[in-house]
Formats: structure tokens, sequence, C-alpha cells
């Protein structure tokens, strides 16, 4: 892992709440004001790192359009993040594409849901992530967080993992996308926790079954209601763990 000099933890994360702040104060109504927080934080944490890579003169990752082996890994996301993916689906998907992304849920669930890790790690090839699109992601500008922390220095080391199997390989990375994205993600959970809204980690292919068949999932979320807890494993869970 190749090593930037982090901007200082406490600093960063005022930022971000500052940034967070800012969004509630210019709209006090929920339901408008995740959406544009959660965005603006995300960007802010996209020009922390430019500025860093440009402070640093830092490698530049060997990741590119077209590469998906990261994108066959099972990940959790967060409640926020899960209604707001949704959200857009609605918003911008046709009947069509709706259509086959819940017949892509629901292969995935039905050769995923209960089976071990080892097994999960042995179809990975089968299972790709629900949104890849021809090895693009579908929903690349609204992706979650965890998906903004991976990075690879040597695309060929992703593929001789994700061909051997080996979810144990080290991938040389840039170790500040994921420091400044997950402190980003921190910072919008806690903002969550203040408004009373859910929080926790949950496996994305699941929660989208679960948002795809509500028909105001952000909606409800923002009005407080717990949608996901009782559905898929909220707490105790890597962000990523195939
Ligand atoms: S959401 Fe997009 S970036 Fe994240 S794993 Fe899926 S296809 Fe890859």
């Amino acid at each position: 892992m190749q090593d930037q000099t982090p901007p200082d933890k406490d600093a960063l994360s005022a930022y971000f709440f500052q940034i967070a702040d800012a969004v509630q104060k210019e709209m006090p109504d929920p339901p408008r004001t995740l959406f544009p927080m959660i965005r603006q934080v995300g960007d802010a944490a996209a020009q922390v790192l430019a500025s860093v890579a440009l402070t640093c003169e830092s490698p530049v990752p060997d990741c590119a359009s077209g590469c998906s082996f990261c994108c066959h890994s099972r990940i959790h996301v967060t409640p926020l993040e899960a209604v707001l993916i949704s959200a857009h689906i609605q918003d911008s998907f046709s009947p069509d594409e709706i259509r086959h992304l819940k017949t892509r849920v629901r292969a995935n669930l039905t050769r995923t849901r209960g089976q071990s890790l080892a097994r999960r790690v042995a179809i990975k090839d089968q299972t790709p992530c629900i949104f890849l699109d021809h090895h693009v992601c579908s929903i690349y500008d609204q992706r979650p967080f965890i998906c903004r922390t991976w990075n690879s220095l040597d695309r060929r080391a992703c593929e001789t993992a994700f061909v051997s199997g080996n979810h144990d390989a080290e991938i040389p990375c840039l170790s500040a996308p994921n420091y400044v994205y997950t402190l980003a993600r921190d910072v919008v959970q806690a903002v969550c926790t203040r408004m009373h809204l859910e929080t926790g980690r949950v496996e994305m292919v699941s929660a989208m079954d679960h948002c795809l068949g509500l028909t105001d999932a952000a909606d409800t979320f923002a009005r407080g209601v717990t949608i996901f807890k009782e559905e898929v494993p909220a707490t105790g869970v890597p962000a990523c763990d195939t």
C-alpha cells in the first residue's frame, strides 16, 4: 500500500460536517436535504483527494473504465446510500432497465443467499455487481462511498487475484481514498443519527431487493421509519466481504 500524507482527521471531519450543516441550513426539509447533502460531502471528499494528490505527486491509480474486477464483491452500504440509489433508479432507469435490474437482483440472491464466503468467492465470476453493465457501473455518479475507496496501482494484480480466487491478495493501492471517503461516510452517518434516521450497514443486493419493492423508500426513510433492520444484517459486517 502506498501512502500519501492524509489530512488531519478532526479537521477533515469538521470540514465535512460544515458542508453537511450548510446544506441542511439551506434546505431544512429532510427528504430534499439528503440528496444534496451526501452529494456535496462526496464532492468535497473528491476535491480533498485531488489536492492531496497534487501536493504529494502521488502515483496515479491504474483503474480505468471497463475494468471491473473489484465490482464482483459483496458490498455493504449505509441505509441512506441504499434509498438514494433506489430513488435514482426509479427516477432515471426505464421500465425495461428496472425489469432487468430486478432479474439480476433475483439471480444474484438465488446464487449467494446463505452461501459461505468460500462458496461466494468460488462463484464470483458469475455474480458481478447488479449495477455492472458491460463492465461499466450503471450508477457511477451515485455509487456508494465504499466503491469510491477502491483503487489499484496495478490492474494485473487485480486480474491475477480475481482469476485465482485469492480474496486476500495484496493489491498495491493508494490509502488516501479509503481514509477520506470513509471519514466522509462516517460524517454522513453521524448527520443521519442526529436526524433520527436509520444508520448502520446493509448488504447492497438485499437492500435493493427490498427498496425496489417499495414505492417511496427514500421518503419513508426520511420520515425516520426503519426500513432495513429486519431485512438484512445492519451491523457487525465489513463493508466488503468477498
Ligand atoms: S456500484 Fe458500481 S462501482 Fe460499486 S461495485 Fe457496483 S458496479 Fe462497481
